[in-house]
């Protein structure tokens, strides 16, 4: 029996922190498990890291960013191991490149093409838990140090755990399950006790940050339940699963089960998330012909960024507007995309703006009942906030709205859609 355990920044954030996330390890070894540790960098580290880097350039190289940024998970990983050598059990550690998680050449937001378990395995055979710093992989083109994007030490956990068909997947973390909201953000934000891989894939994305988007999508390709736990308490967690679970199989994987379980079930909406790395780019003025569209859309591809809502009005006079949203963090990049544009056509202008959040209501089967989307926009509107774009899908409903609105757009949502529900 294999599991794979990861520990999240606040979880091994010092010596006393480290030492606690070894015992957890320990006792699932002593209790008869092959173990793969991954872990993050201690909580604060990664920032810590880019804010030098940018002091020192806006225009870094990403190639630099991703050899900086993977030193946080690499000190952790020899940390954990001694303190597990400590605790009397045989350990080593391995960085992602040792570890052969290989990557594409995408710097900051690598993906993982393929992982060499050789090494892992040999030190599983050998007895030892085998801990691997999160994150952190290698170039299969450059041979250069790559990441994996913000929180992707949960991605390499999940990635290990389907190569090597863990028989389970923990995240430990500083929250005890996934919950309704960011239990920080809603007071009375319920701990889901189980979700399944596409809601949860829907949440994340979406800005509940409990989980890595990427994570989420390999357990669904590679059909890995993902247990969410605090690493600080022992509590049942949130099983993140697309099978079919009773309320025994769940006690008895050792899953939160809540009591009001059949009032859960009856939710549409199973979360209410926030995202505030989201910048707004407008183009006015844009001409009124076949081709534009496309035109703007693949400069910003070719730039890699990753644009996510977008908006175009109804033309007047041969001219039209166009909004988009994009991570602040390739705001500049997206710019410098669309300067490309107004070079050749100078009649367009580009305006942005930082201060805007996405808030999201997310439950499958939404769209089956009726008036799911007008109860948000009421709801808003009742709180005096302006919604500046929107988006739909079957599984949820995102506006846009002023950065300064978030906290209260998310309770006031929770409030009638979950807290209501459930009564
Ligand atoms: P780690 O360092 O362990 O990876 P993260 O900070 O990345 O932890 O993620 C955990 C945080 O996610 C929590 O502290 C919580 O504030 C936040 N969060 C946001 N939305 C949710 C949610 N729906 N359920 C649980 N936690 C959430
Ligand atoms: N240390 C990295 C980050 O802060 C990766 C992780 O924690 O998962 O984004
Ligand atoms: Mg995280």
């Amino acid at each position: 029996m294999l599991v794979v355990v990861k520990f999240g920044g606040t979880s091994v954030a010092n010596v006393e922190r480290i030492k606690n996330a070894a015992q957890k390890t320990a006792a699932k070894k002593a209790s008869g498990y092959d173990v793969v540790v991954v872990s993050s960098a201690m909580a604060g580290i990664t920032d810590q890291l880019i804010s030098y880097l940018r002091e020192i350039s806006k225009g870094y190289s990403l190639r630099e960013y991703d050899q900086l940024v993977s030193t946080g998970e690499t000190a952790n990983i020899p940390l954990i191991t001694q303190a597990l050598i400590e605790l009397g059990y045989e350990a080593e550690s391995l960085t992602g490149a040792q570890a052969g998680i290989y990557t594409d050449s995408n710097h900051s937001k690598a993906r993982i093409t393929s992982i060499n378990t050789e090494r892992i395995r040999k030190v599983l055979s050998e007895g030892k838990i085998c801990v691997v710093a999160g994150f952190q992989g290698i170039s299969s083109i450059s041979g250069n140090v790559t990441t994996l994007g913000r929180g992707g030490s949960d991605t390499t956990a999940v990635a290990l755990a389907a190569v090597l068909k863990a028989d389970l997947c923990e995240i430990y973390t500083d929250v005890d399950g996934v919950y309704t909201a960011d239990p920080r953000l809603v007071r009375d934000a319920k701990k889901l006790s189980v979700i399944s891989h596409e809601e949860m894939l829907e949440l994340a994305s979406l800005g509940a940050k409990v989980l890595m988007p990427r994570c989420v999508e390999f357990g669904m390709n590679y059909n890995v339940d993902i247990m969410v736990l605090s690493s600080l308490e022992d509590k049942p967690g949130t099983l993140v699963t697309s099978k079919e679970l009773n309320s025994g199989d769940l006690r008895q994987r050792g899953v939160y089960v809540e009591e009001k379980i059949e009032n859960m079930e009856k939710m549409v909406i199973k979360g209410v998330t926030s995202d505030k790395n989201q910048a707004k780019i407008t183009l006015r003025e844009l001409p009124d012909r076949p081709g534009i569209a496309a035109d703007i859309f693949s400069r910003l591809t070719k730039a890699n960024v990753n644009v996510d809502m977008i908006i175009q009005n109804i033309a007047k006079d041969g001219r039209a507007n166009l909004s988009f949203t994009v991570p602040k963090t390739e705001l500049n990049t997206a710019l410098t995309a669309v300067n490309t544009l107004i070079a050749e056509i100078p009649e367009i202008s580009a305006e942005a703006d930082e201060d805007i959040a996405k808030v999201s209501i997310v439950g499958v089967g939404m769209l089956s009942h009726v008036g799911v989307a007008s109860t948000m926009f009421q709801t808003l509107s009742k709180h005096g906030i302006n919604i500046l774009m929107i988006s739909t899908s079957e599984i949820k409903i995102s506006c846009v709205i002023d950065e300064k609105f978030t906290e209260l757009a998310v309770r006031v949502l929770h409030d009638v859609f979950i807290s209501g529900a459930i009564g």
